[in-house]
């Protein structure tokens, strides 16, 4: 016999489904996606390095009102609720804060992510000439598939800086009157050998040096004319030496400018977009933030993420909690130790961190239920880490229960995405260096396909919900 359904029964929606986020929004809401990617395309454009997007971040956050905390500590001001301020490290980490209404002891809402990107780096010792060619030595940073970085026009951005301290900057192959440069390719005709080889060997590390100059000095003497007329064109246009690329940091990235995709223009391609679609979020929310948030409000932006966050403006230093040391001492009228490690346990943090997404063309490397889809939502990742979860900051259910309050009530779309199948592979993020402090910490972000190519692919409505989603985040008083 068939029961008949009760009242509770009949209400409840005993399925979850994981919907296009396209089919949940209102019209108005296309308008705010439209006007956030905009944005987002300009800044991923204009800050293709994490040099650049630090200074990029600065110049946004001083235009609205944000100031160094180093002017609070000259003058010796105490910070109040609703002060916003920033601190910079060696010019490539940035955190920026919004004083709380509660005191720091109560710990911050954070949204942290990273501002590098996969790359090639000049090497120290780079220029020489060979084949009359004139070429730049580099090696490869983060975790690239080196085929990909062959035959693309790439520019140049970086600097010199010269025993004196002088900083010279360097961005050669973004203007459109600008020359780019490349790195070669084997032709097919001659490939067998190469061919045979497997994709990760294929092109070798040490052959990813960079084409740069064929023409040759007028001088008689010189042995090598073709460098030395290039070493003469840098010398006429940055005043420097081949001596200086000793104490130079030069990056190699690729020179094309992000563009819309698709015939319904719902997707973005773009260098970068691991992290700066999840930093430029960040920043922006806490720019956009209006007035004073119940915990003080935090975005970080992190160097050195895509070589495991180490070095001095990487999230294994002890910048973050240095920079909340300052702020805790100029907020309370007796600093103690205690209450910074107060502050740092109770925070709360979203590890705003990209996502692999379901790749159609390669549908076995994902399990299909766990993984994030396209312009499915911002994409929440309980766990990274490898075979069986190793190294991975499995987040809390009582802090993912917050985050699932907090996206819906606000009507953030968002989906659950795991990094591939089981033991397919994996990475990690800088979730694990901020669970440290013993606070609640869960990667969360933008889905990419084609991640750390030179070209990645972003959905539109993921980007937008990341913004969404860390604003609530910033916003939320707890519960
Ligand atoms: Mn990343
Ligand atoms: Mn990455």
């Amino acid at each position: 016999m068939l029961k008949t359904k009760t009242k509770a029964q009949a209400k409840t929606n005993l399925n979850y489904t994981n919907k296009n986020g396209y089919e949940k929004i209102s019209p108005q809401e296309l308008k705010k996606i439209e006007e956030i990617c905009g944005l987002y395309m300009k800044f991923l454009g204009s800050a293709k390095t994490e040099r650049e997007a630090h200074d990029e971040a600065i110049k946004l956050l001083e235009e609205k009102g944000f100031g160094n905390i180093e002017r609070f500590e000259t003058q010796k001001l105490k910070l109040k609720p609703g002060d916003r301020i920033y601190k910079s490290c060696s010019g490539k980490t940035l955190m920026a804060v919004i004083i709380g209404k509660r005191p720091l002891e109560e710990g911050m809402h954070i949204v942290g992510a990273h501002i590098d990107a996969p790359r090639i780096d000049v090497k120290q010792n780079p220029l020489y000439e060979n084949g009359d060619l004139a070429l730049l030595d580099t090696h490869y940073y983060g975790g690239i598939k080196k085929y990909q970085w062959v035959t693309i026009p790439l520019a140049l951005h970086g600097v010199f800086v010269k025993p004196g301290g002088e900083k010279i900057k360097v961005t050669v192959g973004e203007n459109p009157e600008d020359p780019v440069f490349c790195i070669t390719d084997l032709l097919p005709h001659l490939a067998q050998d190469q061919m045979k080889k497997a994709l990760s060997e294929g092109i070798e590390g040490e052959n990813l040096d960079v084409v740069a100059g064929s023409v040759p000095a007028a001088d008689r003497k010189i042995k090598e004319k073709i460098k030395q007329n290039v070493l003469k064109i840098l010398n006429g246009k940055y005043r420097i030496t081949e001596e200086d690329f000793l104490s130079a940091e030069l990056e190699f990235v690729p020179s094309l400018k992000p563009r819309e995709v698709g015939f319904d223009k719902s997707m973005i391609t773009g260098y970068g977009q691991d992290d700066r679609a999840c930093a430029y979020s960040a920043l922006k929310v806490l720019i956009d933030l209006a007035g004073t948030p119940e915990y003080t409000a935090c975005a970080l932006l992190a160097d050195k993420e895509e070589i495991g966050s180490v070095g001095a403006t990487g999230m294994a230093s002890n910048f973050f909690e240095n920079t909340a040391a300052e702020i805790l001492n100029l907020s309370v009228d007796s600093y103690n130790e205690l209450k910074l490690k107060r502050a740092l346990n109770n925070s709360w943090m979203i590890s705003a961190d990209v996502n692999s997404l379901f790749d159609p063309l390669y549908p076995s490397v994902s399990e299909k239920k766990n993984t994030a889809i396209i312009n499915h939502g911002v994409c929440l990742t309980k766990y990274t880490g490898q075979r069986g979860k190793a190294g991975a900051s499995d987040a809390n259910a009582e802090f993912i229960a917050q985050i699932r309050r907090i996206f819906d009530k606000n009507k953030v779309v968002w989906q659950t995405g795991e990094l591939g199948k089981v033991d397919q592979g994996g990475g990690g993020t800088i979730a694990y260096l901020m669970a440290r402090y013993g606070m609640q910490v869960v990667d969360c972000g933008v889905g990419l396909l084609s991640m750390h190519s030179p070209m990645e692919l972003a959905g539109k409505l993921d980007i937008y919900m990341a913004y969404k989603g860390y604003l609530a985040f910033l916003k939320d008083a707890r519960k």
